[in-house]
């Protein structure tokens, strides 16, 4: 096996025991993605000189022998929405082209504390509005397994990266399903965890009220270990949690005997493809083989999810986007003889479609008159759906469904149809609007494209859902599968 095609613990066995040293791990990962970049197209900025230097620090301490970091020497990415002090920070928009943040995001510093080598910060949907990586102002990531198939959205970048062994974890966020949905399409286990649980400070905000830093590992154990380095309470992020975090390494074997899932049966509805519904279903036998109790159920509102998503996230960006003036940071049109033009020729040069389009929207969702009509309505169907949740959770300990409806679509295949595209986040955008942690995990293939798994579990239970996801990835072997890339 390649040094990229391994997990961070198996990594870190083979720093520790000085087979490897960490310089020579991140030479292995730079001459990896030079030679898949050129197919896979997951990077927006590559950072190698400062990746070189860090490693260089992590030697240093082996030779010192002193006791390392959880992460130690670790290469890894970024997705571009997350701030980095001195790196660009694009989120792949030409508003922010240019942009070089003056601070760290808090996952950064933890990541940084934890002695991980970030390689450099990946692709994605312009401002994580997308479904596929096409709304990138850089161009589009292909997904590992089949490069004329979308690698998801909006953090295709992270999800392919991973998948291609072009960094052994990486970040993203997730607002409406842009981690489990790519990691779904790529293979690779995705991580929503709860609202609150992971500091946002540094994350270029989408819809504040449900955007939420997650990871992308090869595997649960990974998810599990990168989780324990970014989980905890931040002062800096008001609508953090300050809660003990749980060593969640510890649980990943905890015995599943016994455990409630239920199934929601309006996420299993008509649109459904069959090899999907089939994974998902040897999936549930699976579960119920070890000892799981396994059971339709009904969540009543979540059919009302994708609309409400579609009011409230635009509004919040409508809202958030303002600060993109020209003024004070990212792109302006220099030409224009006024203020109000100054405004009106740099936004309408420096965001892209569909950035336009959901400020449109949010802008006519929350003005006067609209204003009761869809922002307001919205936010009581979004308390119905947060009550589907408690009272299922008052039955069972987790939800299981599909993470997408298909796997991964063809370049250009939605592009023309807006709704099908928004389609996409169907399974997911009801655990963003409840705040709710919610994992993507490989269940199988169809046409040599990885098929995913969503687990969902009450706020703060992500422990239940790694000890159940680490239960099904021990029984199969879809997390073991590695796309083959030609290569250079
Ligand atoms: N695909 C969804 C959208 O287009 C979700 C995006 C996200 O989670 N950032 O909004």
């Amino acid at each position: 096996m390649q040094l990229y095609e391994k997990t961070a613990y198996e990594l870190r066995e083979l720093l520790l025991k000085k087979e490897i040293s960490a310089v020579e791990l991140t030479n292995s990962f730079i001459e990896r993605i030079e030679s898949v970049e050129q197919d896979v197209g997951s990077y927006v900025t590559l950072t190698k000189d400062k990746a070189l230097e860090k490693a260089k620090q992590v030697d240093e301490k082996i030779a010192r022998g002193e006791e390392l970091p959880p992460l130690a020497g670790i290469p890894m990415g970024l997705k571009d929405n997350i701030s980095t002090l001195g790196v660009r920070t694009t989120c792949s928009s030409k508003m922010l082209e240019n942009y070089i943040p003056p601070y760290d995001a808090t996952v950064v510093e933890k990541l940084d504390e934890a002695e991980a080598v970030m390689l450099g910060k990946l692709n994605m949907d312009e401002f994580a509005m997308g479904s596929s990586t096409e709304t990138s102002y850089f161009g589009p990531t292909k997904n590992p397994w089949d490069i004329r198939a979308v690698p998801g959205g909006s953090s295709g970048g992270p999800a392919a990266a991973v998948a291609a062994g072009e960094a052994v974890f990486a970040l993203g966020s997730d607002t409406g399903g842009s981690i489990r949905q790519p990691a779904s399409f790529c293979g690779v286990v995705g991580l929503k965890p709860t609202y609150g649980l992971v500091s946002r400070y540094g994350l270029l905000a989408y819809a504040s009220s449900l955007d939420q830093i997650g990871t992308f590992t090869k595997d649960v154990t990974d998810c599990a270990l990168v989780l324990q380095q970014i989980a905890g309470y931040d002062p800096k992020d008001s609508t953090s949690v300050s809660k003990e975090v749980p060593n969640y390494l510890d649980v990943l074997k905890k015995d599943i005997k016994g455990l409630r899932i239920g199934v929601p049966k309006e996420l299993f509805a008509a649109g459904l493809s069959q090899d999907v519904e089939k994974a998902v279903k040897e999936a549930i036998a699976k579960y119920e083989e070890l000892g799981a109790t396994v059971e339709e159920m009904s969540m009543p509102h979540a059919m009302y999810a994708l609309p409400v998503y579609y009011v409230i996230g635009p509004a919040e960006c409508s809202s958030n986007f303002a600060r993109f003036d020209g003024v004070r940071y990212g792109y302006r049109n220099k030409d224009a003889e006024d203020l109000v033009s100054m405004y009106i020729k740099t936004r309408s040069e420096g965001f892209g479609a569909e950035v336009k389009r959901r400020i449109m929207v949010g802008t006519y969702v929350l003005s006067s008159g609209c204003y009761e009509a869809y922002y307001l309505k919205a936010l009581k169907v979004r308390t119905l759906i947060k009550q589907d949740y408690e009272r299922a959770f008052e039955n069972y300990d987790l939800l299981l469904t599909p993470t997408t409806t298909s796997i991964a679509f063809k370049f250009g295949e939605k592009t023309d149809n807006l709704i099908s595209m928004y389609l996409n986040d169907v399974c997911t955008v009801t655990a963003n609007l409840a705040g709710v942690p919610a994992i993507s995990i490989p269940c199988g293939f169809s046409k040599g494209l990885p098929i995913g798994l969503q687990l969902i579990a009450k706020p703060f239970a992500e422990s239940t859902l790694l000890s159940a996801a680490y239960a099904f990835e021990s029984c199969t072997d879809y997390h073991q599968k590695r796309p083959q890339l030609g290569g250079k």
